[in-house]
């Protein structure tokens, strides 16, 4: 290799950048380094790094997947640049929710579970089996009542059945099954019922007919089908799914129609009793998950055995990264659904942190966003784990003290806009502290 050729593999070279409001920017962006991208609302920062610089990583790296894997990935265009050379594959940690259903949680989406399952199965008394038997998400660890849920929905009668109205006239209140539509059509043709006379007239056995279903076939003409009566096709098809992963409108309708409370087997642990009753120190895993991690740390650092201890403190030490981050107050199984988008942020750094990835681009959209002035100074401290990991990171970044923390400074502006898109100042922040222009806008 030539000497410039090592010097070229040690940046990303941008060439050409015309997305949104760039003016044919170039620039070089050093590896292994920390670069923060600065400018106004609207500069173009963003325009850089996340529709141009991320958006080619994307697209290279999906490009490599075979087609069939390529259908089940986002699409990314082809960003307005000439050419970007030497780019690593990208790890974005954007601040887009994590979401999830009720399965994902803190502790499972971090993996930081996983350690913990391992501390039960190896020192819990009496034990319970081996790791995964600790998981809420295994058939042989989770709660048989509520399949690891911690909750259990039932259909709400009351609001689900009109009784004073008849099928023709509409007793049943659940959108999908209007009169008329496709659902609502087997109990009207299922021949068991008189299909004008209120539900509040039925016999008993029509009333179980209706709701808890009856030995017959329905024919809908063409094709026929197995009766279900009303509580057992809404569990079937809806009360089998899990709520938090619908989509807004179904889980409106589904949190209309139901009413949920904590599985009565379990308590909300979601875990099984063979799981439940193994202890460290007089707790079992679902007692210390639902510790603020702060306090979890606490019960580790106290543990007695000291093989135990040993263990614990790979734990411990990636719970005080969550602490470093400033969500010492979740706890490991706060569900990552209700999580805000700063949070969600932290977490996902959190996650990539556990890797053992080298060679990455990180892409961070304003990971100050949230932050007490006191977390954004371990915040950068997390930015330069990363860094000495071996990755190269990148940060679209107002903060002050996130800016002090780069290896190196890259200004959008100087206005917004039409006023914007050119690359203003690039170097060293010591040589941003000396440039004139930017004295003021940082410095103040
Ligand atoms: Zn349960």
């Amino acid at each position: 290799m030539t000497q410039r050729q090592a010097i070229q593999r040690q940046s990303i070279e941008v060439y050409g950048a015309r997305e949104n409001n760039l003016r044919d920017v170039s620039l070089h962006i050093p590896k292994g380094q920390i670069t923060v991208f600065t400018g106004v609302s609207g500069s173009g920062k963003s325009s850089l790094v996340f529709d141009t610089i991320a958006a080619e990583a994307q697209r290279q790296l999906n490009e490599t997947f075979t087609a069939f894997v390529q259908g089940f990935l986002p699409h990314y265009g082809q960003p307005d640049v000439d050419r970007i050379e030497n780019l690593n594959a990208p790890i974005i940690i954007d601040q887009k929710r994590v979401g999830g259903g009720s399965r994902s949680t803190a502790g499972t989406y971090t993996d930081i579970a996983a350690p913990l399952r391992l501390l039960f199965s190896r020192f819990g008394q009496p034990s319970a089996g081996p790791a995964f038997a600790f998981s809420f998400n295994t058939p042989q660890g989770m709660c048989p009542e509520c399949e690891g849920i911690g909750k259990t929905v039932q259909l709400d009668m009351e609001r689900f059945l009109d009784r004073s109205l008849s099928l023709n006239g509409g007793a049943i209140l659940h959108p999908e099954f209007k009169v008329g539509k496709w659902m609502w059509k087997m109990y009207p043709l299922s021949g068991l019922f008189d299909n004008d006379k209120p539900v509040q007239e039925y016999s008993g056995e029509e009333l179980h007919a209706l709701l808890y279903g009856a030995d017959v076939k329905v024919s809908f003409g063409e094709f026929g089908s197995r009766y279900e009566g009303l509580i057992e096709r809404f569990t079937r098809m809806y009360l089998k799914k899990d709520a938090a992963a619908m989509s807004g409108r179904a889980r409106t309708i589904f949190e209309q129609f139901t009413t949920s409370q904590t599985c009565p087997v379990c308590h909300g642990a979601r875990l099984n009793g063979a799981a439940l009753n193994c202890r460290i120190d007089g707790q079992n895993i679902a007692d210390v998950s639902a510790l603020e991690i702060t306090d979890l740390i606490a019960f580790l650092d106290r543990l007695s055995d000291p093989a135990a201890a040993r263990v614990a403190g790979h734990l411990t030490e990636r719970l005080h990264h969550l602490v470093d981050i400033g969500l010492g107050y979740l706890s490991l199984s706060r569900e990552t659904a209700t999580l805000s988008g700063g949070e969600s942020q932290r977490l996902k750094m959190i996650r990539h942190l556990g890797n053992s990835l080298t060679d990455m681009l990180y892409i961070l959209d304003e990971p100050s966003v949230g932050l007490h002035a006191r977390d954004v100074a371990r915040l950068t401290g997390l930015l330069r784990k990363l860094r000495d990991k071996g990755n190269t990171v990148l940060v679209v970044e107002h903060d002050p003290d996130v800016i002090r923390e780069a290896d190196h400074v890259v200004d959008i502006g100087p206005g917004a806009g039409t006023h914007g898109g050119q690359v203003v100042f690039e170097g060293r922040y010591a040589e941003l502290q000396k440039a004139d222009i930017l004295t003021g806008k940082f410095l103040s």
